[in-house]
């Protein structure tokens, strides 16, 4: 990418996850080239139950770019009616295999699986979706651990964007432990320190709230829920949102609307979704460094 960046029409830059993402798997590659032959691979384990094709397209995607970045991949695909005990099964294989490093169980699982039990037999250091009790726990605590991708794919970008936050007042629109939660725990971070508000379906008069704010994002998937007045002038807008409507995918930001008030923004899509993947990738690396299958890496700034 250039420094130039593109704008809209209305002369907001444009955050390109697309090409974003695009940099990170050849950065990666070339980590994973430069570690020389005779290291062991990098595996990234997927785990699929049930036929929704969308969940299907994402793992496909997942397993595209790992091998794009140089990793290698596995997936384990159980039909709609697979027992909690068939899941749990396959979880705990992947668990037990040392030449597996990152596993990601694709959910939302089917609603007879008990999500969170399958959830915890994933070890914390294979945890590359980061949203295990035990991630969840060492991200409040500040320890080394995986972050959630969604989150971390945020923060990605408005790094490469050069976006301020330290001072700055961000407003996170969904507080669900997958997006919202985690990424306003990050944005608060030391290191990044923003002042952060974590708004839901019961904050009152949302456009205000956010009109207060240098960064908006956008996480209740709510299809064109952030208009052009909920943006105070030249602030950045991330829509994390995905609505399926008859029109398309569309996101939580009203991007026509917005991309004239905004000074940056996220397009939908090409924006949030593809920096979840780079994110992933990026912790399937970090998470054989951390089995002691790779050297361990320099290590990453607080809370990044
Ligand atoms: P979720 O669990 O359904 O949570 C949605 C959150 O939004 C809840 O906290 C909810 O508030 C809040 N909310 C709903 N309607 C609202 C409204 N009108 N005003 C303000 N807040 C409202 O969803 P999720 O798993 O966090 O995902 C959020 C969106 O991100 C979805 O569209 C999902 O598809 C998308 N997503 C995108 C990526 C990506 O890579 N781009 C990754 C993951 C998810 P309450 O808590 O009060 O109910």
């Amino acid at each position: 990418m250039t420094t130039e960046f593109d704008r809209t029409p209305g002369g907001a830059i444009i955050m390109n996850g697309n090409a974003l993402r695009d940099e990170t798997v050849i950065r990666l590659r070339s980590e994973i080239q430069a570690m020389g032959l005779g290291m062991p691979t990098v595996c990234l384990a997927t785990v699929l139950v049930g036929d929704d094709k969308p969940s299907q397209i994402y793992v496909r995607m997942k397993h595209k770019k790992a091998a794009e970045a140089g990793m290698t991949s596995k997936h384990v695909g159980l039909p709609p009616t697979a027992t909690q005990a068939e899941v749990e099964d396959a979880v705990r294989a992947l668990a037990a295999d040392p030449t597996v490093h990152g596993i990601l169980v694709q959910i939302p699982l089917p609603a007879h699986l008990n999500t969170e039990a399958v959830l915890d037999l994933v070890p914390a250091d294979k945890d590359v979706d980061g949203l295990t009790e035990a991630s969840m726990g060492r991200l409040m605590r500040g320890r080394p651990g995986h972050v959630p991708c969604t989150p971390k794919g945020v923060l990605r970008l408005l790094e490469r964007y050069s976006i301020a936050t330290a001072g700055m007042r961000a407003v996170v629109i969904g507080r669900s432990s997958l997006v919202g939660l985690p990424l306003a725990v990050l944005l608060a971070r030391k290191g990044i320190d923003a002042t952060v508000t974590l708004a839901h379906s019961r904050t009152n008069d949302l456009a205000a709230v956010c009109r207060e704010a240098d960064i908006v994002v956008g996480a209740a998937g709510i299809a064109g829920l952030i208009t052009a007045e909920f943006v105070k002038p030249g602030a950045t807008v991330i829509d994390v949102g995905v609505s399926r409507t008859e029109s398309g995918i569309v996101g939580d930001v009203d991007f026509d609307s917005v991309q004239s008030v905004a000074g940056a923004i996220t397009p939908m899509p090409g924006g949030t979704g593809p920096m979840t993947i780079a994110c992933l990738l990026e912790n399937t690396l970090e998470a054989a460094r951390m089995l002691g299958a790779l050297p361990l890496a320099t290590a990453l700034p607080e809370g990044r």
